[in-house]
Formats: structure tokens, C-alpha cells, sequence
């Protein structure tokens, strides 16, 4: 019996044929490619997550920062990604850095 996913596997090279297959390798295989579905899961879902928007950080300046090409003096108030602790400007709808989105 030949192994039906042996095309997609990386490590094929013919152990679970024969009389004496060898399966630790197969289920190496498995492994990884389940750890493989199970991180793009995470990143969907990680992705889907931003979608739902969070609200922003507000902090008040202690001191000169440049956000963007933006100046924010001492005093003034300013906006931080509640996802990432990024500093954003009060115009972004979503995180410029992570993709989160910001509700104010
Ligand atoms: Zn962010």
C-alpha cells in the first residue's frame, strides 16, 4: 500500500512501503504539518481579533515625541495602539503597526 499523501510529504522517500514501513517519520511529518495548520489558525485568528476594534490609549505627553512626521509637545495628548503600545495619530482607524482597530 502506497501512501496517499506521499506527494505532499517532505520526507518521503519511500519507509512506509514495503514490508517493514517505518512510521515514526510519517508521524514527524504530521506533527509538523499539524503545527503548521495550528499557527495559521493562530494568525487567522489573531487577524480576525483586530477586526474587533479596541479603545485607543490615551496618554498625556511627558515629553517631545515625533509620531509619523507629526510633532506632539510636551502636554498634549496622544493616542497608543491598545495591541501593540505603538504610538498612532488620532486620523488612524487601524494600528499602522500591528493592524489593530482603533476605536477613540
Ligand atoms: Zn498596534
Amino acid at each position: 500500500m502506497s501512501c496517499r499523501y506521499k506527494n505532499e510529504c517532505p520526507s518521503y522517500s519511500g519507509w512506509c512501503e514495503g514490508p517493514k514501513p517505518d512510521f515514526s517519520k510519517c508521524v514527524q511529518f504530521l506533527i509538523t504539518a499539524y503545527e503548521n495548520t495550528k499557527k495559521q489558525l493562530d494568525e487567522c485568528r489573531d487577524d480576525r481579533e483586530k477586526q474587533v476594534s479596541k479603545k485607543v490609549v490615551r496618554k498625556i505627553q511627558k515629553e517631545d515625541i515625533m509620531i509619523g512626521r507629526i510633532k506632539f509637545a510636551k502636554g498634549t495628548k496622544s493616542y497608543w495602539c491598545p495591541n501593540c503600545d505603538k504610538a498612532i495619530t488620532g486620523t488612524d482607524h487601524h494600528c499602522r503597526y500591528c493592524g489593530q482597530k482603533i476605536e477613540f
